[in-house]
């Protein structure tokens, strides 16, 4: 297993998200939806100029599974998936379009109301979660691998056996507060209105597997 330190800005977006009093937390959900909608689009285009490829509809889509025993979240998608070298620069690192401009933002303004604003992205996870895990499989990979990081002391990354190609992000919710309730994100209700709100758009379908407690 191997452990890596978080970029020193991305430490310091990270650093905003864990500590947010942003009210709207649930926006995290639009962000890992749509980036699983990125992943399969990238297959679908792929698709279309490579033969050896093929884009059966069915069997294409994202998951939202809540589990309540667990306190966890899990967003999976059978999209392209990622390297290990993915891995660590697209979730090491501040390089990508939404989170850049976000960046650049509060270097002039420190602020929380600000958050709404851009598409955070991935590391909006850590306004809701204590720890978030990866399981991913790049199409061009015949190997799996697990990164993880409570979104504080640097992140890990090590193989993992995962059998198709996608993405399986688990988000453990944290401990609820006198002012923040984190076990709404694992309501049925609560999560298809979410949902709906932010992802209605979405060209793939989003099944849902709630376990009752
Ligand atoms: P953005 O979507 O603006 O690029 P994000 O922070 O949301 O920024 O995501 C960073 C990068 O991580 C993405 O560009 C993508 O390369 C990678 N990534 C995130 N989630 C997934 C996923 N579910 N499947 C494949 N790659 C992903
Ligand atoms: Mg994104």
């Amino acid at each position: 297993m191997e452990k890596k330190q978080f970029q020193a800005e991305s430490q310091r977006l990270l650093e905003m998200m864990v500590h947010s009093i942003y009210s709207q937390k649930e926006i995290f959900i639009r962000e890992l939806i749509s980036n699983a909608s990125d992943a399969i689009d990238k297959i679908y285009y792929k698709a279309l100029t490579d033969d050896s490829i093929s884009f059966n509809k069915d069997d294409y889509f994202i998951k939202v599974t809540a589990d309540k025993d667990k306190r966890t979240l899990t967003i999976l998608d059978t999209g392209i998936g990622m390297t290990k070298e993915e891995l660590e620069s697209n979730l090491g690192t501040i390089a990508k379009s939404g989170s850049l401009a976000f960046k650049k933002e509060i270097e002039m303004e420190e602020g929380q109301e600000i958050i709404g604003q851009f598409g955070v992205g991935f590391y909006s996870s850590f306004m809701v979660a204590d720890k978030v895990t990866v399981y991913t499989k790049s199409l061009y990979s015949d190997e799996g691998y697990k990164w993880e990081s409570d979104g504080q002391d640097g992140y890990t990354i090590e193989t993992y056996d995962k059998d198709i190609v996608g993405t399986e992000i688990v988000l453990h919710l944290k401990e609820d507060t006198e002012d923040e309730d984190y076990t709404k994100f694992l309501e049925e209700f609560q999560l298809r209105s979410i949902i709906k709100k932010h992802s209605d758009f979405i060209r793939y379908p989003i099944k849902m597997d709630i376990t009752k407690t």
